[in-house]
C-alpha cells in the first residue's frame, strides 16, 4: 500500500512570532512538494500567525503538546479544543523530552492521543529507547510497550491515521543517527506490533517516521527504506533552506 511520506519539523522551544513568520515565507513554495506531506510543529505562541500564513499552502501546522482535558484548572496548559479552534492539524505527543522532563507516562501519552482524535487533530506519537535500553537489547520491547500504550483504546481507523515517530533517544539532537538499516529494522517491528494490535491492513496504512539527527544529507537514506514513511526533524528543520531540502529529499 502506498503511504504518503511525511516530513515534520519539530521546532521545540525556538522562534518568536516574527521569526516563525519569516521562516514560513521563505520556506513555502520550496517546502511544498507533490506527493510529500509537510508539517511544521511550532511553539504555541507562534501557531495563530503560522496557521494564517499557511492558508492556501500545502504546509500543515502542528503543535508540540496538548493537555488531555478540554479545559479546567490546569495552569499553563493548552487543550485540543484550543488547538483545533486555531486550525492546527497535527500535534506531537509523547516526545522523549516531554517524557523525560515533564513526567509523561504511557498512560498520559495515551490520554493525549485520545484527546487529539476527539478534536480532529492527528497525533504524531513518539516512541523510542534510551541508550542504556539499546545496550541492554531492550529497543524493540521498549518500542512495543510505548506503541501499545500510546494506541490503547483507539479504533483501527484512528490507529491507521496516527503518525508514529520512532526516535531513539540517544540520536535526538546529538548528531548521532541510527543507521538506516537499524531504523528500518525497528520500524518494521513497530509495524508488526500494530498488526498484532489490529490487523495487517491497519499496519500497512499507518505511517511511521524516523527521527534523530536527520538532515538533508541523510534523509534520502531513511526514506529509501521500505517501512520508513518520513522523518520528524528537530535541529535541521529550523532553517528554511535546510527544511526545504528535507522535504525535497523525501
Ligand atoms: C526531535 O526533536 O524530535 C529530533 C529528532 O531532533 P533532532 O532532529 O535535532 O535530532
Amino acid at each position: 500500500m502506498a503511504r504518503t511520506p511525511i516530513i515534520a519539523g519539530n521546532w521545540k522551544m525556538f522562534k518568536t512570532v516574527s521569526e516563525a513568520v519569516s521562516f514560513f515565507n521563505e520556506a513555502k513554495g520550496g517546502a511544498e512538494v507533490e506527493g510529500v506531506e509537510s508539517v511544521i510543529c511550532a511553539p504555541f505562541t507562534t501557531l495563530p500567525a503560522l496557521v494564517e500564513a499557511a492558508k492556501g499552502t500545502k504546509i500543515a501546522i502542528g503543535a508540540q503538546n496538548l493537555h488531555f482535558e478540554d479545559n479546567g484548572a490546569y495552569t499553563g496548559e493548552v487543550s485540543g479544543v484550543m488547538l483545533a479552534d486555531l486550525g492546527v492539524k497535527y500535534v506531537i505527543v509523547g516526545h522523549s523530552e516531554r517524557r523525560a522532563y515533564f513526567g509523561e507516562t504511557d498512560e498520559i501519552v495515551n490520554k493525549k492521543v485520545a484527546a487529539a482524535f476527539k478534536h480532529g487533530l492527528t497525533p504524531i506519537l513518539c516512541v523510542g529507547e534510551k541508550l542504556e535500553e539499546r545496550e541492554a537489547g531492550e529497543t524493540k520491547n521498549v518500542c512495543k510497550v510505548q506503541t501499545e500504550g500510546g494506541l490503547k483504546g483507539l479504533t483501527a481507523e484512528q490507529a491507521a491515521e496516527t503518525v508514529i515517530a520512532y526516535e531513539p533517544i540517544w540520536a535526538i539532537g546529538t548528531g548521532k543517527s541510527s543507521t538506516a538499516e537499524d531504523a528500518e529494522d525497528v520500524i518494521a517491528y513497530i509495524r508488526e506490533v500494530v498488526a498484532g494490535l489490529y490487523d495487517q491492513a491497519t499496519a500497512d496504512a499507518v505511517r511511521i517516521q524516523y527521527g534523530g539527527s536527520v538532515k538533508p544529507a541523510n534523509v534520502k537514506e531513511y526514506l529509501g527504506q521500505a517501512n520508513i514513511d518520513g522523518a520528524l526533524v528537530g535541529g535541521a528543520s529550523l532553517e528554511p533552506a535546510s527544511y526545504i531540502a528535507l522535504v525535497e529529499g523525501a
